[in-house]
């Protein structure tokens, strides 16, 4: 099999990298280790998308949504129509495993075959890593680094580990559904950067009592019916039969370390790329969407990492001959 480009990720980033390099009469081949746009199937059920429809729109399709800001749903459905309508070819559920050959000679090894390309492009987000809490007890059955829905947690004391978006929108949701929430964030607040529309109304469900909340707070250990949690007041024990950790997530670094691309030496491990091409330190080997801000993971997202594939296309198209296959 062979193509000018191959694409690694069917997120909503790597789509749009397809769709603006075909357009540039290059031949790509987009491949993911999951289902089209992995990431979003394992979102909140029911989710609301931050943005507005047209700011996660891509290859200048109209996402119509029956609602001010799209749900989980229409998303999916709408980068699967975009696929189809733009005849990406897509191999989903094979891993891309390792990266061989030059810049115009290169071989993408995936879980099912030996894909030739002459550049690849990186658009593999990071919802696949989470930040794990390195304590006991956080392999227990009941421990889960992603939050789906919560009417299995009615009546069930839930602790909520993290104080963002996600733990925020959690906290919520399980509360909502009759859970009994306790909430543990190391930081001294709800991070200011929650939502404008969602942090008011969890600060109020903590001021009411209703939520529990133990900020400046460390979970220590997990066992199977408590979390020990260590607080400027001493040590808590929290009754528990659910923990939520939602502690954040970092790309793939043994993935990088394979494909030959460096990081910067900062906090952040940002992958290295010029930022007028996207292409990494290594030839021909481009990178897009989330996974470029390595662990900076709220830099990039849908609304400004899909301007990547402009860069992208463009880059590939002065330096790509047409492959007519
Ligand atoms: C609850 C929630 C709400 C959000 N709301 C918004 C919003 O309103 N607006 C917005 O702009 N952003 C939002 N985001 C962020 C947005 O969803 C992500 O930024 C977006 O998914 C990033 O797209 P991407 O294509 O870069 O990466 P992803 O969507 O993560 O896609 C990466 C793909 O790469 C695949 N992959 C990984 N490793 C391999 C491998 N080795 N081989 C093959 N495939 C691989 C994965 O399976 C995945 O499909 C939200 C995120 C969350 C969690």
């Amino acid at each position: 099999m062979q193509a000018d480009v191959v694409i690694i990720g069917a997120g909503p980033v790597g789509l749009a990298c397809a769709i603006e390099i075909q357009r540039k009469g290059l031949s790509c081949i987009t491949v993911d280790k999951g289902a089209l746009v992995n990431s979003l199937t394992g979102y909140p059920t029911n989710m609301e998308f931050f943005s507005t429809p047209d700011l996660i729109e891509i290859g200048g399709h109209p996402l119509v949504s029956s609602r001010y800001k799209p749900i989980r749903e229409e998303a999916i459905d709408y980068y699967r129509r975009v696929a189809e309508r733009e005849e990406l070819t897509l191999l989903l559920y094979e891993r891309v495993l390792g990266l061989e050959g030059e810049q115009g000679a290169l071989e993408v090894r995936t879980s099912k075959r030996t894909i030739s390309c002459a550049s690849v492009v990186l658009a593999t987000g990071f919802f696949d890593q989470p930040n794990k809490l390195g304590i006991p007890g956080e392999d227990l059955p009941k421990v889960s680094h992603y939050f789906r829905e919560a009417f299995t947690y009615t009546g069930r004391d839930v602790c909520i580990i993290g104080g963002k978006n996600s733990a925020a929108i959690a906290a919520l949701q399980c509360h909502r559904r009759g859970a009994r929430v306790t909430l543990v964030y190391r930081g001294p607040e709800i991070s200011p950067k929650v939502k404008y529309w969602i942090r008011p109304d969890l600060v109020n469900r903590i001021e009411e009592g209703s939520i529990t909340a133990h900020f400046n707070a460390h979970a220590t250990a997990i066992t199977k019916d408590e979390v020990q949690v260590r607080t400027t007041d001493g040590t808590v024990l929290i009754p528990n039969d659910v923990v939520l950790a939602m502690t954040g997530y970092h790309p793939d670094y043994s993935l990088f370390s394979t494909l030959g691309i460096d990081v910067d030496d900062d906090e952040a491990e940002t992958p290295v790329f010029d930022a007028s091409t996207h292409e990494t330190n290594r030839p021909g080997v481009f990178i897009a969407g989330t996974v470029c801000g390595g662990r900076r993971t709220s830099r990039w997202f849908i609304e400004n990492g899909r301007h990547h594939a402009t860069l992208i296309a463009e880059a590939l198209a002065e330096r790509l001959p047409v492959c007519n296959d």
